[in-house]
């Protein structure tokens, strides 16, 4: 009977230190939420694709927030900059895709191969494809940022990249 009355009250000691434990720990590694990283994130179109060079969306919003420059997230585009620009006050810059290439590519589907999945629009983060289901399906080029995230996930391998020249105008 007292074997049995030591081991439960070791037990419970222990479970009284194993929950001061975790609450201390609870405390020292909590993170600080920042409403500047969470205002920059809610900008991101959340594709956690890794074009910006890092590992998703939080971690580059993360970084703009310590200053790293707005203009590196290609699915966001034009319209995503100008947003982040505007929240940073800082001026609107070129997108860091476009310095590098000089050459934009917008999607382009072969609408004769499109079957009508809505694969590609469901994948396109800036609503720059339109169709419905069981039909053919187009890019607004004006809108596609390209980003390439439609490519992959069609079934008929009917979407191409296709170049454009950067001009004034786009
Ligand atoms: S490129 Fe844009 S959408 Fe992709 S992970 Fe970076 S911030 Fe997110
Ligand atoms: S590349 Fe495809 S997914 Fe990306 S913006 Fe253009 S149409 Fe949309
Ligand atoms: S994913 Fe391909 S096949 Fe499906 S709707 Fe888009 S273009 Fe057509």
């Amino acid at each position: 009977m007292i074997e049995i009355l030591i081991a439960v009250l070791a037990i419970t000691i222990l479970a009284a230190i194993l929950g001061i434990l975790l609450g201390l720990a609870s405390i020292y590694f909590k993170s600080e939420a920042d409403p500047m990283v969470d205002q920059i994130d809610a900008i991101l179109p959340q594709t956690q694709c890794g074009q910006c060079n890092y590992t998703g969306c939080r971690p580059y919003a993360q970084a703009i927030a310590n200053g790293d420059d707005v203009n590196k997230c290609l699915p966001g585009g034009q319209a995503t900059m100008d947003k982040l620009a505007d929240l940073m006050g800082i001026k609107v810059i070129q997108s860091v895709h476009d310095e590098a290439t000089k050459i934009k590519t917008v999607a382009f589907i072969d609408e004769h191969d499109c079957i009508g999945c809505t694969k590609c629009i469901q994948a396109c983060p800036v609503d720059a494809i339109i169709g419905s289901t069981k039909a053919m399906h187009t890019v607004i080029k004006d809108e596609c940022t390209s980003c390439v995230l439609c490519v992959a996930p069609c079934p008929t391998n009917c979407i191409k990249m296709i170049p454009i020249t950067i001009t004034p105008e786009n």
